[in-house]
């Protein structure tokens, strides 16, 4: 099997992940995707493989992309950060938008999603918005971006000023290895290649940095970001995530306006935040009070909203526009979504210019389901 001669596996893990049924399929085949013939993705971690790592068959050899690690989170910056860190940290901004890996196959780029999909509509952008440039001279690097902007599939916003879709590199990694390259190294090809990078906002002794991300992150809050990712300069250390009060009330809010298809812990885990943080923070009852309120109307606000479309007879939905050069990317897409299992509507494809621009809703079944079965009487 190419999969467990890529990764270098024993007969014996080979034979172990095939009985998990850990490999399922990462693409669509299309033209459009021509320098792929087989591709598969983790779809759960394996020992040392991550969740998300893709194998690419390609006309050009087979090509490992490892997953994206997962970031770990601070619940207290002091001592959290003193004690997991040594001598400085980077404070890179956390950008609010979706993971993407952005490799080269053959001739084109691809781009991953976290779970190792290829996905037609990201792969279609990165390859107007990335370009080929920084990997004709980095074959083996993976650049790992956020995808941000308000035509975004899974995490629409506006606070960034993108109407349609950037990348901004926040790693660079080497494609077999996951290695991350340094901070400053990354930074410098990023400016060599011009490519768009999560900015960094400081780089602080870390037995300060505590008191510097509190005004950092207060900052970001104001202006509806989503926090920070704590660094070693090195990329030695493993990184660490803080969010914004701000942040936090918004994941809740999108939660609990569909909070039948949400995990009851996603909700938990960001009331506990607010806590600890509002605690560490220190602040005046004046603070105190616009936080309790900010938690309780991003809740309750959404709650009311579902509750009450569905009671004029709509089903709860979330609206999502994008764009598309070719319609048989567009189509490639729908079939996509269709295939990663998201219930979904096509309400409207219109030319616009050089583009095609599609209107999808997701439909939300279960809660939608679930609000009409109450509001006809049924008890919880
Ligand atoms: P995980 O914690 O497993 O990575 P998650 O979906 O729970 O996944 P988030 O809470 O969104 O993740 O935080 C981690 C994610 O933040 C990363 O996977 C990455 O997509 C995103 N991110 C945005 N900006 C940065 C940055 N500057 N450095 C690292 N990651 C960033
Ligand atoms: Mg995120």
């Amino acid at each position: 099997m190419f999969v467990s001669d890529a990764l270098g596996l024993s007969r014996h893990a080979e034979k172990r992940l095939e009985e998990k049924n850990i490999l399922r399929d990462a693409f669509i085949p299309h033209s459009f995707f021509s320098d792929l013939i087989e591709v598969l993705r983790f779809d759960k971690k394996f020992g040392e493989i991550e969740e998300g790592t893709v194998i690419a068959k390609t006309v050009k050899g087979v090509r490992v992309v490892r997953g994206f690690p997962k970031i770990r989170r601070a619940l207290t910056l002091y001592p959290t950060l003193k004690q997991h860190f040594e001598k400085e940290v980077a404070v890179e901004e956390k950008m609010n938008g979706y993971n993407v890996r952005i490799a080269r196959f053959g001739k084109n780029l691809y781009a991953m999603t976290r779970r190792g999909y290829i996905c037609p509509y990201t792969t279609e952008r990165c390859r107007e918005k990335v370009g080929l440039d920084f990997f004709k001279d980095n074959p083996d690097l993976v650049l790992c971006c956020e995808a941000v902007g308000e035509e975004s599939p899974f995490v629409p916003k506006k606070v960034y000023g993108i109407s349609e879709l950037e990348f901004f590199v926040f790693d660079i990694r080497e494609m077999r290895t996951n290695a991350p390259l340094p901070i400053r190294e990354k930074m410098s090809l990023c400016e060599e290649y011009g490519l768009k990078a999560a900015p960094i906002l400081e780089i602080a002794d870390v037995r300060r940095a505590h008191e510097i991300i509190v005004e950092i992150v207060k900052r970001l809050g104001k202006e509806g970001r989503e926090g920070v990712v704590i660094k070693d300069p090195a990329m030695k250390i493993d990184p660490l995530k803080y969010t914004t009060s701000e942040a936090n009330a918004g994941d809740l809010s999108y939660a609990f306006r569909y909070f039948n298809e949400y995990g009851k812990d996603f909700m938990f885990s960001r009331i506990i935040r607010e806590g600890f943080q509002s605690f560490e923070f220190n602040e005046d009852e004046k603070e105190f009070r616009e936080r309790c309120f900010r938690l309780g109307f991003s809740i309750l606000k959404s709650l009311r909203e579902s509750i009450k479309d569905v009671y004029e007879g709509k089903e709860v939905r979330e609206k999502i526009r994008l764009r598309f050069r070719d319609f048989e990317v567009l189509n490639l897409f729908i079939e996509h979504l269709r295939k990663t299992g998201v219930t979904f509507e096509v309400v409207d494809v219109r030319k616009e210019g050089e583009y095609a621009i599609l209107h999808v809703e997701r439909i939300m079944r279960s809660t939608t389901d679930k609000i009409k079965s109450h509001l006809g009487g049924s008890p919880w």
